[in-house]
């Protein structure tokens, strides 16, 4: 099946060919058709299988072929995302898919000035790209008026419960004109489906179409994954040797927190391997440049913790390495999602230690399958240390200042304690997510 086939608008077939893209990826050929008919849409698809494309394209396509007349603009689309990182990368694809077509986009995000925002909102868009927390400093500010919206997209839905949304998300529901056939066509997007995403769903959705791409798709099949057992004092060491030894140039490299994150990145730059860390506590700016020297192969590894690299979009990354496995299995999914990303294969190695044993059986039946295990020379593992299990580590709730804009928003970002006092925000009842 060819882009052609699926009825886009020709402005936006010449971008995506333009894009290089010649098929649609399965959750396109689905997506695609239903949106354009206004249904609503519930979509199990995770970064990396081209749902950004599979729900710009249609949104655009709808813009355009029933824009109002005058030329007055309103936001009529509006794309709600965790991070700011995100929320900048869907922003460009809306810019690069809509260059042909005369709509305007902006994103806002907090971390940056809301005066330019402001002044942008000001003189139109059609669509806005945002994160919940300064979305809600707009409306408290009226700067934007979501009065005319025609399109909801909630982007990685999960993840925006994960980082204590659901509050913000509520309250912007609430601002929004009225849904239904003829009303507001929505669109959620979710990598996982808890009660609670599907409790959102049921709410804001009307009839939707249910689009499944296959939770462990072409991404984790193109993604070679391998295991090397390891003591935790040596890791630092086995990874610069593995760089080192392999050449590897561009590696993504994740730890479970902050702190972590920037040790290695230290430790790694001391050993002259150019590294930076990007991670929650991190300014805009300097997320901003991490990433940025990281693509252009100025930064050769990038340290970052699970929630900061969620949705980072770098092409054809060859090597992620897990410095830790994350305690979330499904944060492996996405971890490893950032390789073999579109077709092209990728390598995901973890080093694991004795303490994360429980992890990797957790991992292993998520993916349902076994990853393969291989001792490095010169860095088995020490067979008289003995297992210290992690969860005596203290554990912390998901950070205020996690990325998303909704670091000053105390009463509304930060996740309420539930069951006891837990601050889990995930669905399974024993896991905690540690401080990003
Ligand atoms: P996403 O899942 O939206 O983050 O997209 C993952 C990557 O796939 C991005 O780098 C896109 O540019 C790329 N991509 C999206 N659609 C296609 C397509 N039909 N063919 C090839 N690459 C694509």
């Amino acid at each position: 099946m060819s882009f052609s086939e699926l009825g886009l608008a020709a402005e936006l077939l010449r971008a995506v060919s333009e894009q290089g893209y010649t098929t649609p990826t399965p959750v396109q050929r689905q997506a695609i058709p239903v949106i354009l008919k206004g249904q609503d849409v519930l979509a199990g698809a995770q970064t990396g299988t081209g749902k950004t494309a599979g729900f710009t394209l249609p949104l655009l396509h709808r813009l355009h072929s029933r824009r109002p007349a005058g030329n007055q603009r309103q936001v009529r689309a509006l794309i709600l995302t965790p991070t700011r990182e995100l929320a900048a990368q869907v922003g460009e694809s809306v810019t690069t898919y809509g260059k042909h077509l005369p709509l305007k986009s902006a994103v806002i995000f907090g971390g940056l000035s809301i005066n330019p925002q402001i002044a942008q909102l000001r003189r139109g868009v059609d669509i806005l790209i945002a994160t919940p927390g300064r979305l809600l400093d707009h409306v408290a500010q009226k700067t934007v008026d979501l009065s005319r919206l025609e399109i909801l997209v909630l982007d990685e839905a999960d993840r925006m419960l994960d980082m204590g949304f659901i509050r913000d998300i509520r309250k912007i529901l609430a601002l929004l004109p009225a849904n239904g056939r003829e009303g507001r066509q929505n669109l959620l997007f979710s990598a996982t489906f808890s009660d609670e995403i599907r409790q959102l769903a049921k709410g804001l959705l009307h009839d939707p179409a249910h689009i499944e791409v296959a939770r462990h798709n072409t991404t984790i099949e193109t993604v070679s994954q391998i295991v090397h057992p390891v003591d935790r004092v040596r890791k630092h060491e086995l990874l610069s040797h593995l760089i080192g030894s392999q050449d590897w140039r561009q590696v993504l490299v994740f730890t479970r927190t902050k702190h972590g994150a920037n040790k290695l990145a230290e430790q790694l730059s001391a050993g002259r391997i150019s590294s930076a860390a990007i991670h929650g506590n991190k300014s805009q700016g300097a997320r901003t440049k991490a990433l940025a020297d990281f693509k252009n192969g100025a930064v050769r590894v990038l340290v970052a913790t699970d929630i900061a690299a969620r949705g980072l979009d770098i092409d054809q990354l060859p090597h992620v390495v897990n410095f830790e496995l994350p305690n979330v299995p499904e944060d492996y999914v996405h971890r490893i999602g950032r390789t073999g990303r579109a077709g092209n294969a990728g390598e995901a190695i973890s080093l694991v230690c004795i303490d994360e044993h429980s992890f990797l059986r957790d991992i292993e039946r998520v993916i349902k399958r076994e990853i393969p295990k291989q001792e490095i020379e010169g860095f088995k593992p020490d067979p008289s240390i003995k297992s210290e299990p992690v969860f005596k580590q203290r554990q912390q709730r998901p950070s205020r200042s996690a990325p998303g804009g909704g670091h000053r928003r105390a009463a509304t970002a930060t996740p309420k304690p539930r069951g006891g006092g837990s601050a889990n925000r995930n669905s399974r009842p024993t896991q905690r997510r540690s401080s990003v």
